[in-house]
């Protein structure tokens, strides 16, 4: 007969000491360690939809949608849990102090319908008050004019929209006359209605 080692011996004396190393799911449900990489989840409230975690996202799990209507136009932010590879860089490329998007501790995510594995988010978007393109969302554009601080005075769409932020100027005024003057360069404006007014002699 075969004697065992005396590693293995003290393996065995310590494992009757040590409590389980496996957990008693599904009897109970599994808490993951600590740092787990499981489910990134949107925070709507931090979330600028400024598009940096989709930029970097290696397995193309996020993408956007924008939804143009000139009463209440919305970015939708989406995350796909079917191509997620819960690597993180999202949360790292995120600037909102990485709180926009964050890794949980989630990782029952089985679901029956494919089609349906995705979270999304809405944000407010800024169309240009000219010809109604998309310039960003509304929290990104108050974000870098609160970075930038006085500098944003140098661009009429930043102070604009950190005024429309604090409550000083509507929000809904938006001109009726759209006819590329001079006195249209106060409004927020894409880059290209920007240079268009500030090139007219009118
Ligand atoms: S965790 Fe990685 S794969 Fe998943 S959404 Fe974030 S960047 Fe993409
Ligand atoms: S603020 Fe963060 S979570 Fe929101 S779009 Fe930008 S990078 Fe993504």
């Amino acid at each position: 007969m075969k004697l065992p080692k005396v590693r293995e011996l003290v393996e065995a004396v310590k494992a009757l000491t040590h409590k389980p190393y496996t957990s008693k799911f599904p009897f109970k449900p599994h808490e993951p360690y600590p740092s787990f990489r499981g489910q990134p989840e949107y925070n709507a409230d931090r979330c600028l939809g400024c598009l940096a975690c989709e930029e970097t996202c290696p397995a193309e799990a996020i993408a956007h949608q924008d939804m143009i209507d000139e009463s209440a136009s919305k970015r939708v932010m989406i995350h796909y849990t079917d191509t997620c590879i819960f690597c993180g860089c999202c949360e790292d490329a995120c600037i909102a102090d990485h709180e926009g998007i964050k890794l949980t501790n989630n990782w029952e995510l089985a679901f029956f319908e494919r089609n349906k594995a995705f979270e999304t988010i809405e944000k407010d978007l800024q169309l240009c008050e000219i010809c109604g393109s998309v310039i960003a969302c509304k929290d990104h554009l108050k974000w870098i004019a609160e970075k930038v601080g006085e500098l944003s005075f140098a661009s009429p769409t930043l102070y604009q929209s950190r005024l429309k932020s604090l409550g000083v100027v509507d929000d809904n005024i938006v001109s009726a006359v759209k006819d590329y003057g001079r006195s249209d360069r106060v409004k927020i404006l894409c880059s290209r209605c920007r240079r268009e007014t500030t090139l007219t002699t009118a």
